[in-house]
């Protein structure tokens, strides 16, 4: 618990908070989570490398060029080539999650498809004023997205299939992926969710927005019924030790302690 509430501590994209989270820069040995699937993000944020002879999918590049640039490296450690990547494909658009997305689509070419709310926020280089955390949140080096991914969109590169879940509350376009790995005859259900903990700046309240609150939690129910053999999040340390029903339902509380602090301030 204490772990999940630093995780909490964490997830807010204040820039001043990325002060205070070393790890988010520490450089972290890449290495296999099952299968084909990987891990080349920092020690404390995520990039998730899918593989296959046909070209790769990549999810989420945290910060800024300079970490795109260890998110490459360890790539080529672990044997793949950054200039197969077919694909980018991101959980949420703040600077901790997609800031060195631009950096890998220009040198890969590859195309960024997200939900039509996250590319608005892309090409605002994530100061999106439809953002609980408008104004708070960090900015990045803005970049094209193609805005194609709705709910239960499959998205393909050669044999790999990754199905979109629409998971909005954390920000409006936030996304959640899940495939299928499989090593010989053992197959796992994966889910990256994305990071489920209402967060906001100061003018905003979420009670202001009744819609957006419904949304928020069916994505919470829409979470807990993932397939999810194993759970993986952009926050690494949020999703240890946990499965998409335990992580729903810390999003769930989170939400209502918000909302309650909410009611206390007014
Ligand atoms: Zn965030």
């Amino acid at each position: 618990m204490r772990r999940l509430l630093l995780a909490l501590a964490a997830c807010a994209a204040l820039p001043a908070l990325a002060d205070d989270h070393p790890e988010w820069t520490q450089p972290v040995a890449p290495h296999a989570i099952f299968a084909n699937t990987y891990y080349v993000g920092t020690k404390g944020l995520s990039s998730i490398l899918v593989t296959s002879p046909q070209g790769h999918v990549l999810i989420d590049v945290p910060m800024n060029d300079a970490i795109a640039a260890q998110v490459e490296a360890n790539i080529r450690t672990l044997g793949f080539k950054p200039e197969d990547i077919r694909l980018i494909l991101n959980s949420h658009p703040h600077f901790d999650h997609a800031g060195g997305i631009a950096k890998l689509a220009k040198d890969t070419g590859a195309p960024v498809r997200t939900t039509a709310a996250t590319a608005k926020a892309m090409l605002l280089g994530g100061r999106d004023p439809d953002d609980p955390q408008f104004g708070e949140a960090a900015a990045y080096t803005a970049l094209k997205a193609r805005g194609d991914i709705v709910d239960g969109t499959v998205v393909s590169v050669g044999p790999l299939r990754l199905t979109a879940h629409i998971t909005p509350g954390h920000t409006p376009g936030g996304t959640a992926w899940t495939w299928r790995s499989c090593e010989g005859a053992s197959c796992k259900d994966i889910a990256f969710v994305d990071s489920l903990f209402a967060f906001s700046s100061d003018s905003y309240r979420y009670s202001a927005h009744p819609a957006f609150v419904s949304a928020y939690r069916k994505t919470f129910e829409r979470v807990a019924a993932l397939p999810c053999d194993l759970l993986i999040t952009p926050h690494p340390e949020q999703g240890e030790g946990e499965t998409c029903k335990s992580y729903a339902a810390a999003g769930a509380k989170r939400l209502d302690e918000k909302l309650a602090s909410e009611k206390k301030a007014h």
